[in-house]
């Protein structure tokens, strides 16, 4: 590729005097929300700031941009999360100037369709992942795992079966699964992995009691290989009442296809981010809706996103949860 280097900073490019906007000025009057400022708050120097033109800064920050990479340039090689391309149209629809200027506390009625928007995709994601219900609230992949974690406790603390403290993941896991399980108060037991890279079942069995909450797997797993053993490793977990956790970044492969639910997953959570949509990325703006199975419905956290009899949409919030894991209803321009 011929880039070519442009090193400068832009306090480099800097010449005193050069202007690229000027600001409204404002007099000393009444009207000025400068001028009762106190006065210990005001500067006694004037800020260095780089004087540029607008052509200057245009080109600057258009050279930063080409000196960059990412999957508009090229294949983008991070191995652990699948990644896919982004439309542009997706982008031009969530920036639409309707969805972008809602408040997450309006009147209900006058966010029917936005309500709509939030049903009908965890719709979609459960027939995707072969769950019972989702929620959309996680605002990513790991809080995603944290969400789903407390779900798992919730639903053994329900059952009065409070030994269960101890989470199994693989040595091939992504850092955020036993970073999850510090976080959701569990502690953390690692299953190795064989030569060719899929879980050691062997290794596994012995690890599986009566003091083990949940077990993580990422299929196709973090070095890119597809489980091939979750059925049996699905009745070992679920035959000494743990419960079994999908963690869906590597979902890509899989849609349509197969699905986690059909696997003997109860609980897992997709990264909208990877597998459908926005740019993912030096921790920008994501989504890690959590699903479950028939019977675990109940503990997924407030807010809900309900369909009434009469068609209309409606925010629930209910007792007996495993929480609230997010002031509102999540990043709605990703779900979008
Ligand atoms: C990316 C990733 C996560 C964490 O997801 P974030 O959305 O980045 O929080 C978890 N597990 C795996 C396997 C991943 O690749």
């Amino acid at each position: 590729m011929n880039r070519k280097y442009y090193g400068k900073l832009i306090f480099e490019l800097s010449h005193k005097g050069r202007k690229g906007y000027m600001l409204p000025k404002y007099g000393a009057s009444d009207n000025n929300p400068l001028s009762n400022l106190p006065s210990e708050m005001l500067r006694s120097q004037k800020p260095e700031l780089p004087e540029v033109d607008e052509l200057t800064v245009v080109r600057h920050y258009t050279n930063m941009s080409n000196n960059n990479f990412g999957v508009d340039t090229g294949f983008y090689p991070l191995g652990s999360c699948t990644m896919k391309y982004n439309p542009k149209i997706n982008e031009e629809l969530a920036s639409d100037s309707r969805l972008g200027k809602l408040h997450p506390y309006q009147p209900v009625n006058t966010v029917q369709g936005v309500l709509n928007i939030y049903h009908t995709l965890q719709s979609a994601l459960s027939e995707i992942g072969g769950m019972a219900e989702f929620t959309l609230n996680p605002y990513a992949g790991a809080h995603g795992e944290l969400t789903g974690l407390m779900i798992i406790r919730a639903y053994h603390q329900e059952r009065n079966d409070t030994k269960r403290v101890k989470v199994i993941v693989p040595d091939s896991a992504h850092g955020t699964n036993p970073a999850s399980a510090a976080v959701a108060g569990l502690s953390i037991v690692e299953v190795k992995s064989r030569p060719d890279g899929t879980v050691d079942v062997d290794d596994l069995r012995p690890l599986l009691d009566d003091t083990v909450a949940a077990v993580m797997m990422t299929n196709p797993n973090t070095l890119g290989i597809f489980e091939k053993n979750i059925p049996e490793i699905a009745s070992l977990v679920h035959d000494c009442g743990a419960l079994l956790y999908y963690d869906g970044a590597n979902l890509n492969p899989l849609v349509g296809v197969a699905r986690p639910g059909d696997m003997g997953f109860d609980v897992m959570h997709i990264n909208l981010h990877k597998t459908f949509s926005t740019p993912h990325g030096g921790g920008g703006p994501g989504s890690g809706p959590v699903g479950v199975r028939k019977g675990l419905e109940h503990l997924l956290p407030n807010p809900r996103v309900v369909k009434l009899a009469d068609g209309s949409f409606d925010v629930e919030y209910k007792n007996n949860t495993s929480g609230q894991v997010t002031g509102t209803l999540g990043n709605f321009a990703v779900i979008v």
